[in-house]
């Protein structure tokens, strides 16, 4: 078994090659101005009410704690691959769910100023038990699978290794 993490379920949304290639460790070009952009986001948006917590193999940030409730926030840069977000988000709702943590999600979207709350509902945990079973089969293939030009390759940390 493949040992799922929250940026496997992300690209599985968004090119089962680039799951591949994260999954065997191949290491996406770190001076990816969107790669640097995620990265100063992470530090500097909501560092107010904002509070990493080391989760399994995960860092979760804990924004707020809303009546009670434990919320997860998740910043994005762009909504642009906001389904593939949500489901990352969701991963880790139900990683925390399988530790006997009930928890939200909160996926925020600073520079559109946007924010969407995010439920693990019976479906959602559904469909991720169905994108664990889709991750496993892709990782297990010996090569990864031919790439496919798409939107996102203009953004993607392997662009070079794809394309070049
Ligand atoms: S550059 Fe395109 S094809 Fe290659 S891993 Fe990234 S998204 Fe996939």
């Amino acid at each position: 078994m493949v040992a799922i993490t929250g940026t496997l379920v992300q690209s599985y949304g968004i090119c089962k090659r680039q799951t591949w290639l994260m999954a065997h460790q191949i290491i996406p070009d770190q001076e990816h101005p969107y790669i640097e952009i995620g990265r100063l986001l992470d530090q500097e948006t909501y560092s107010r009410d904002k509070k990493k917590i080391n989760f399994e193999n995960v860092v979760l940030d804990i924004i707020r704690s809303d009546e009670g409730d434990i919320v997860v926030g998740e910043v994005k840069k762009s909504s642009k691959a906001q389904e593939s977000a949500r489901l990352q988000l969701a991963f880790y709702l139900y990683k925390l769910k399988q530790s006997g943590v009930d928890a939200k999600g909160l996926l925020l979207f600073p520079e559109e100023r946007k924010r969407i709350p995010v439920e693990l509902t019976p479906d959602l945990e559904n469909e991720l038990e169905s994108i664990f079973k889709g991750i496993n089969a892709v990782v297990l293939r010996d090569t990864p699978p031919p790439p496919e030009k798409i939107g996102y390759c203009k953004n993607c940390g392997y662009r070079e290794f794809c394309w070049s």
